[in-house]
């Protein structure tokens, strides 16, 4: 199921949002607080906004502002309100964000063709390695994507190997949705306990939050351990709550898909200006059809390339590359401009690292400075050397390593709240 706008050009697909945006901005000027107040400071004319370009005349919208002004941004009364999410906010305090019933629909429709463009279909039943409840989103949309795709679901939500295996006996199911690295553990558990994991009916995995692509999108260290041990088709999906809009790969696997109907995509460089095609930029995104909470400019912190190229699989829409990091977990590093995914895909490929996490800090020179905490049985200088080695390598340049306690760091990497390892500690003071 390919929505009939994705496979028209990208005049087509601009033309048809330009259709979309007067009613948005229409609908957040009269019911957002916050909206309303942007247009009158910076005297916009709203009817004048009447092309993509025209757009980019609006100011952006940060996740500090969300936070600040949460209550603000809500477009619908309590009583049209039935589902509510939070995400863990930057500075601290979480932002709610509000579904209505027709919010709940688009959410279900967008993991429907997202599920769909990664080749899903009422056949597949998929085990969801993902929690559901927690107050947050991704859980419920593959649930209601699935759902409306017409396949089948078992939600057995994350974490507790045995209880995965038991369902893989039990039910046979066909896909996986997960967080990659989880794909490692449940294959050790098969591997410890005699489970013959490839005489599954196990043949793709829709893989979440956590990067199964390097830039060129060849698979990264996680995704090739993953195919080394079990080939089934590994899907790389970049999704957010506050676009409440997947963006998912194909089996082309070059990159997720935008799906034009659900929201405007903007990459801007540290200007707000648009990127070129050849340059990586910020995502930012317009949402279409939300109701609840919807987001004018809002810029999302994550930074990756784009693609225009028509896609073999007949989507003419534009491609996301890997999230190459985050812009705020930029590091600056004696020359060299480092994000941390590339400092993971490194010691995810290091032999004897049990578990790692990556401080970074101000030094007295006010400039960044990196551990790397590494969880070993060996903490011998030559293993140090050999770490170092892999880095200077590959990044050229090498962080101190310091060794750690495997218990200590699995504790400080899996906060109470948080629904992934953190492996990135950012203690650095701001200038
Ligand atoms: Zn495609």
């Amino acid at each position: 199921m390919i929505p009939e706008i994705e496979l028209k050009s990208l005049e087509e697909q601009r033309a048809f949002q330009e259709r979309k945006l007067p009613d948005l901005l229409a609908y957040l000027s009269e019911k957002s607080v916050y909206y309303r107040e942007l247009f009158a400071e910076h005297n916009i004319d709203i009817k004048s906004i009447n092309s993509l370009e025209a757009l980019q005349s609006i100011p952006v919208t940060n996740k500090e502002d969300l936070q600040i002004r949460n209550q603000d941004f809500v477009c619908v009364t309590p009583r049209e309100i039935i589902d509510y999410i939070t995400t863990s906010g930057t500075l601290g305090d979480p932002v709610t964000f509000p579904l209505t019933d027709k919010d709940l629909e688009r959410l279900a429709y967008n993991e429907y063709i997202s599920f769909a463009c990664a080749q899903g279909s009422t056949d597949d039943i998929y085990q969801l390695m993902t929690t559901m409840d927690k107050r947050f989103m991704a859980g419920l949309a593959y649930f209601m994507g699935i759902r409306k795709l017409g396949a089948g679901v078992v939600r057995v939500g994350g974490g507790i190997p045995e209880l995965q295996w038991d369902t893989l006996k039990r039910i046979n199911p066909t896909a996986f949705v997960t967080v990659p690295s989880f794909l490692l553990k449940l294959i050790e558990y098969a591997e410890a306990n005699g489970i013959d994991y490839k005489a599954t009916q196990i043949n793709k995995a829709i893989c979440i939050g956590e990067s199964l692509r390097n830039e060129d999108f060849t698979l990264s260290t996680l995704g090739e351990k993953i195919k080394e041990k079990w080939d089934i088709k590994l899907y790389s999906t970049y999704a957010s709550t506050e676009m409440s809009t997947a963006f998912t790969e194909c089996e082309a696997g070059l990159g997720g898909h935008h799906h034009p109907e659900l929201v405007i995509v903007e990459f801007l460089d540290e200007q707000n200006q648009p990127v070129k095609e050849d340059e990586a930029g910020e995502v930012v995104i317009t949402t279409l059809g939300v109701e609840g909470m919807p987001l004018l400019r809002f810029k999302t912190g994550d930074i990756c390339y784009h693609y225009k190229d028509a896609c073999s699989c007949g989507r003419k829409t534009i491609r996301l590359g890997p999230i190459i990091g985050r812009k705020k977990q930029m590091i600056k590093y004696k020359g060299t401009t480092l994000y941390p995914p590339a400092l993971y895909d490194i010691l995810n490929d290091i032999n004897g690292i049990q578990n790692y996490l990556v401080e970074v800090f101000t030094n007295e020179l006010g400039t960044d400075e990196i551990v790397v905490k590494v969880g070993s049985k060996d903490n011998s200088p030559r293993f140090e050397k050999e770490i170092k080695d892999h880095f200077r390598a590959k990044l050229r340049v090498a962080p101190k390593i310091k060794f750690e306690d495997v218990g200590l760091i699995d504790k400080l990497k899996n906060p109470k709240l948080s629904r992934k390892p953190v492996l990135f500690h950012d203690l650095r003071t701001l200038a």
